[in-house]
């Protein structure tokens, strides 16, 4: 099971960084940086992981937005609603690795970039991630919650909207991954980017308010995954035949990649749903979480010993 201690340490991680300090800390890190890597041949023949590792640093540099452009708003953001406790399902009982299943995945793994198709979002459906809100705030960019969601209709008619402009703010939609009913992948926004995914949500009490017109979400700190759904599901019941074993497998190696390259605890895999607080998303429905764990654990994300 998934200890309560994950998800504190989470809540930790983001009060940290919410602290208004933290932009200071961030520059003393990033001039530390710069130190390592410059000693960073000396370090690497010592053979110190520290200076090896990429930093997730260097990718918050890649991210940044200058958003004092625009000037500072006085007073402060709206508030997150109460935090909704939230308990993973993943790793709650955990069963030993399927030997066929781990080789199955792995040998997927090796063909992922010839599988992976990259169909780019019209740029009216996604922005960049915010290093600061409206109001002068410091906001941490990472990406460091994955929120799952189904299509409700088929892939290509999600891609055709993604694919078309919208110049309404409050038409505006994406996700930066797409997986087919036949275990296709399409990656339709950079993860670096923010894709608007969930309007109105937060995770653990966090959101970001990144327009004053608009109430927060989760969407500058959020990666977004939609299944597509199969042909029963192309209504507003509140289930239906659910996803196919290619799908599950899609979706577990792309998680895996994006837990690897942005550290993300997998206790952080959530649902439209759970971070919804409009009441209106019960995305994705029918949703089998054992057979995700099966497949992470399998590749050696969760149930580790
Ligand atoms: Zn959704």
């Amino acid at each position: 099971m998934v200890p309560d201690h994950l998800n504190r340490a989470l809540r930790q991680t983001i009060g940290l960084l919410r602290r208004p300090g933290t932009g200071i800390l961030l520059a003393t890190t990033s001039t530390l940086v710069l130190v390592l890597s410059l000693v960073g041949f000396t370090a690497e023949k010592s053979g110190d992981q520290l200076a090896r590792k990429p930093s997730l640093l260097d990718l918050l540099d890649e991210v940044s937005r200058d958003a004092d452009s625009k000037g500072v708003l006085p007073g402060l953001p709206p508030e997150a609603p109460q935090a909704a406790s939230w308990s993973s399902p993943l790793a709650r009982q955990c069963s030993p690795i399927d030997q066929s299943m781990r080789s199955r995945l792995l040998a997927k793994r090796r063909q992922l970039p010839q599988l992976r198709q990259s169909i780019p979002a019209d740029p009216t459906n996604y922005g960049d991630r915010y290093r600061r809100n409206p109001w002068g705030q410091d906001l941490n960019p990472l990406p460091r919650v994955v929120i799952l969601h189904e299509t409700v209709y088929s892939l290509s008619s999600a891609v055709n909207t993604f694919l078309t402009p919208h110049p309404r703010d409050e038409d505006q939609v994406s996700y930066h991954t797409l997986v087919g009913l036949d275990g296709s992948i399409v990656d339709v926004v950079d993860p670096l980017k923010r894709a608007y995914g969930a309007g109105y949500s937060a995770f653990l009490g966090e959101w970001a308010v990144t327009n004053p017109e608009f109430q927060g979400s989760v969407n500058n700190f959020a990666l977004h995954l939609s299944l597509e759904t199969p042909d029963d599901g192309h209504d507003s019941q509140g289930a239906h035949s659910g996803y196919t074993s290619d799908q599950y497998d899609a979706l577990a190696l792309v998680l895996d990649g994006w837990l690897e390259r942005f550290e993300i605890d997998p206790a952080a895999i959530t649902t439209h749903r759970h971070v919804d607080l409009g009441g209106a998303r019960g995305d994705p429905r029918s949703f089998s979480w054992s057979h995700l764990q099966d497949r992470l654990t399998a590749l050696g994300r969760v149930c580790q010993a």
